[in-house]
């Protein structure tokens, strides 16, 4: 692999201009969370290749950005890992792969499988330790936090797992207007929170000139990181949301599973969901995707494929989510997925994808409101606040008796698991 290098900028929005110069420049950059030891300044370094690291130095100073420094990126090792665990009983097969973490070498699919079955609580805790200590080492001590406005709850698609798909029965459906969702997203900024989630159902009714009218005006009113979830679209839509200032996009692939993704999925073409995400991360997207554990006929193996999948993508949010039986829908009978295999996963792609950003999920915390805690003590980084208007919110229910996971239970989670909210966060207008 090309050694890395990592630019570092005094805030996010000189991040955003250099990351903007350097691409415009030919630069291949890749946007991932700022290592732990440059502080809490920007929580988003750019990634490049170390063959141009001084021409990016150069470039940056001539447009006069604000760079903290541009940093060698070093593979992560795990010193001493083995000396901590040597009390564990740990089968030798296990251990072996843990050694391995240890020295920084990467996993094969046979490896991620075995590292996501521990057996019995000593090796999984050996797994949850190790991979706490890679989250500290690798993003520090902050816990991000996003707010996400689930603007629309009309979808043209069935797929077969999802409270608002389209054949879904007496459900009410709405739409927010551009000055709604403008109200919530002053809401969010006001709390000190750098990035709103704009998410729906696939809905052309907000079609690409809504959108793009919506994401500049977010820009303008308040310079927040906007991040979209609205399904598969086409290039030129993602180009045109990229070029309006749009920075994350949300797609998950669900399962890298291609007859589970089918059966799970009748109106969508696994190919056509891997070319979305290949566009995203061409134009330069915070690429966002995910899985959902616990999925009908699903094994350990497709979720190891699916975090090998991530690292092989260069995925840098990756969002892991127990499947939650929604009431009519076609698996409303199915047993919901388990918070164990969960919080393994969380802790494996951890391990395995080391620089990114991972969720505690709403999924989770719509099962046990203690488990997002426990999800940020194995491995993840963020949450993301529900911040929909509670006029609305009720009908957003992708899966039943979801957690409106606010402000207040967000930081309860970060104080249960011993962590910061990233500064700037205004706690005293958490009951606002
Ligand atoms: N329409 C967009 C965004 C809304 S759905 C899209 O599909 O990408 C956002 C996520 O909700 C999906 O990616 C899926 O992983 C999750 N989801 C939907 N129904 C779920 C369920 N019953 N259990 C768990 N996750 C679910
Ligand atoms: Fe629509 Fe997304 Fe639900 Fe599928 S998962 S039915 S695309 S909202």
């Amino acid at each position: 692999m090309e050694q890395k290098h990592l630019v570092i900028c005094q805030s996010t929005s000189h991040m955003l201009r250099a990351d903007a110069i350097l691409r415009g420049h030919g630069f291949q950059t890749s946007l991932i969370p700022a290592p732990a030891e440059y502080g809490s300044v920007c929580s988003t370094a750019i990634q490049i290749d170390s063959s141009r690291a001084e021409e990016a130095k150069k470039l940056l100073k001539e447009a006069k950005i604000q760079l903290k420094g541009i940093y060698p990126y070093r593979p992560r090792k795990l010193s001493g890992l083995m000396e901590r665990l040597k009390n564990n009983i740990i089968r030798d097969e296990y251990r072996e792969v843990l050694v391995k973490i240890e020295e920084g070498e990467d996993l094969d699919l046979e490896e991620i499988t075995l590292l996501l079955e521990p057996r019995g609580s000593s090796e999984e805790e050996a797994l949850f330790h190790a991979a706490d200590r890679m989250r500290r080492e690798v993003v520090g001590e902050y816990v991000d936090l996003r707010g996400a406005v689930e603007f629309s709850n009309w979808c043209i698609k069935n797929c077969k797992y999802c409270g608002i798909r389209k054949g879904m029965k007496g459900l009410l459906r709405y739409r927010m207007t551009e000055d709604e969702i403008m109200e919530v997203v002053h809401q969010i900024h006001r709390l000190g929170i750098k990035t709103v989630i704009l998410q729906s159902g696939e809905d052309p009714f907000y079609d690409t000139g809504k959108i793009v009218d919506l994401i500049k005006r977010i820009k303008r009113e308040t310079g927040m990181l906007v991040t979209l979830s609205l399904g598969e679209r086409t290039y030129e839509e993602y180009r045109a949301f990229r070029e309006a200032g749009a920075n994350n996009y949300l797609l998950k692939i669900e399962t890298t599973n291609r007859d589970l993704f089918t059966f799970i999925h009748p109106d969508d073409d696994f190919d056509y969901r891997l070319q979305c995400i290949k566009w995203l991360r061409e134009l330069g997207y915070i690429n966002g995707s995910g899985n959902i554990i616990g999925l009908p006929g699903q094994t350990a193996r497709d979720i190891a494929k699916d975090i090998a999948f991530f690292k092989e993508m260069g995925i840098h949010m990756i969002g892991i989510g127990p499947f939650l039986p929604a009431k009519g829908t076609p698996f409303e009978e199915y047993p919901g997925g388990s918070v164990d295999m969960t919080l393994r996963a969380v802790a494996v792609t951890r391990l395995v994808c080391k620089n990114v950003f991972i969720p505690a999920t709403t999924a989770l915390a719509s099962i046990d409101p203690g488990a997002q805690a426990k999800a940020l003590m194995v491995g993840a980084n963020t949450i993301m606040l529900i911040c929909t208007p509670h006029r609305y919110r009720e009908n957003y229910q992708i899966y039943s008796n979801k957690n409106m996971v606010d402000l207040n239970a967000a930081l309860q989670s970060i104080r249960l698991a011993n962590r910061k909210p990233r500064k700037g966060i205004r706690i005293m207008q958490a009951d606002k």
